[in-house]
């Protein structure tokens, strides 16, 4: 189950309501509606993944350490979702996003 957003307004809960897709994990408005930040790392040569847990507006004035709660969120999201034998990837992948989010990215 993903994380309930931490600002959430009515506006935003009817935004998650239209939408199919994911929302920000602060402001909890839906992609549909915020442009989502997205965080780049990489895993293997050539191979970039994207996370965003947050939109531009929510992450651009936080710092890299507030920011990185939200992530872990996302994360723990992705290892709730998927096969037990998937979780050895993902724990390998978190130092990395959490490098990445620390740089400011
Ligand atoms: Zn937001």
């Amino acid at each position: 189950m993903r994380a309930e957003p931490t600002h959430d307004s009515t506006l935003a809960r009817m935004s998650r309501v239209v939408s199919r897709r994911g929302w920000c994990y602060r402001c909890g408005w839906s992609w549909d509606d915020v442009e989502p930040h997205r965080t780049t790392y990489s895993m293997a040569p050539g191979a970039l993944t994207a996370v965003f847990p947050l939109c531009e507006k929510c992450w651009a004035p936080m710092e890299p350490s507030g920011r990185l709660p939200y992530y872990r969120s996302l994360w723990l999201h992705w290892k709730s979702s998927v096969p037990e034998h998937d979780h050895l990837r993902l724990h390998a992948e978190w130092p990395r996003i959490e490098e990445v989010v620390l740089a400011g990215g």
